[in-house]
């Protein structure tokens, strides 16, 4: 499925092809809540970083975030590259060089109309704010960290892939 996005001022825009493109997966740890979850969590999809086309480049910054190791206190920064348009703030995608043939744009950036999907899979409940609730429906699945099954097993699973695109 083709995706086309943008930011709020419409200094960026762009495309992709997501064969991954249900926003079932709401993320409620502290990063995606205040860079790009007004609501309590941020829901990211799944598609292919070579298709990728962008303009309004100069109009991105890149967000690196540092992360406090309470066991051992150390400091460390996020592999992920969370982009985010730095003249209205939007969240547009994030990218790891750990994964660098996928691309995690925020559903919240996509201008396509995307499936709704028949069940949700809550993550990082562990560090939810304690404001938030969690409208977990009869099939959702919940987990207080990151669940073994990824954004493409999930699609897998419930036979929802978009195979046609691949
Ligand atoms: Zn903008």
């Amino acid at each position: 499925m083709k995706l086309e996005g943008s930011c709020h001022c419409g200094g960026v825009k762009f495309q992709l092809e997501s064969a991954h493109p249900y926003p079932y997966m709401r993320c409620y740890c502290s990063i995606c809540r205040k860079t790009a979850g007004g609501g309590g969590y941020a829901i990211n999809l799944g598609g292919d970083h070579r298709t990728l086309k962008v303009t309004g480049r100069k109009n991105i910054a890149v967000y690196r975030a540092r992360m406090l190791d309470e066991d051992t206190g150390k400091r460390t920064r996020s592999s992920g590259r969370r982009h985010f348009c730095k003249r209205c703030g939007s969240a547009l995608w994030l990218w790891d060089p750990q994964w660098p043939d996928l691309v995690h744009p925020h559903a919240s950036a996509i201008d396509t109309g995307l499936p709704v999907p028949p069940e949700r899979t809550h993550i990082m409940l562990g560090s939810k704010a304690s404001w938030v609730e969690v409208n977990a429906k009869r099939r959702d699945r919940t987990f207080d960290e990151y669940p073994k099954e990824s954004i493409a097993k999930w699609h897998r699973r419930l036979g929802l892939e978009d195979r046609k695109k691949r």
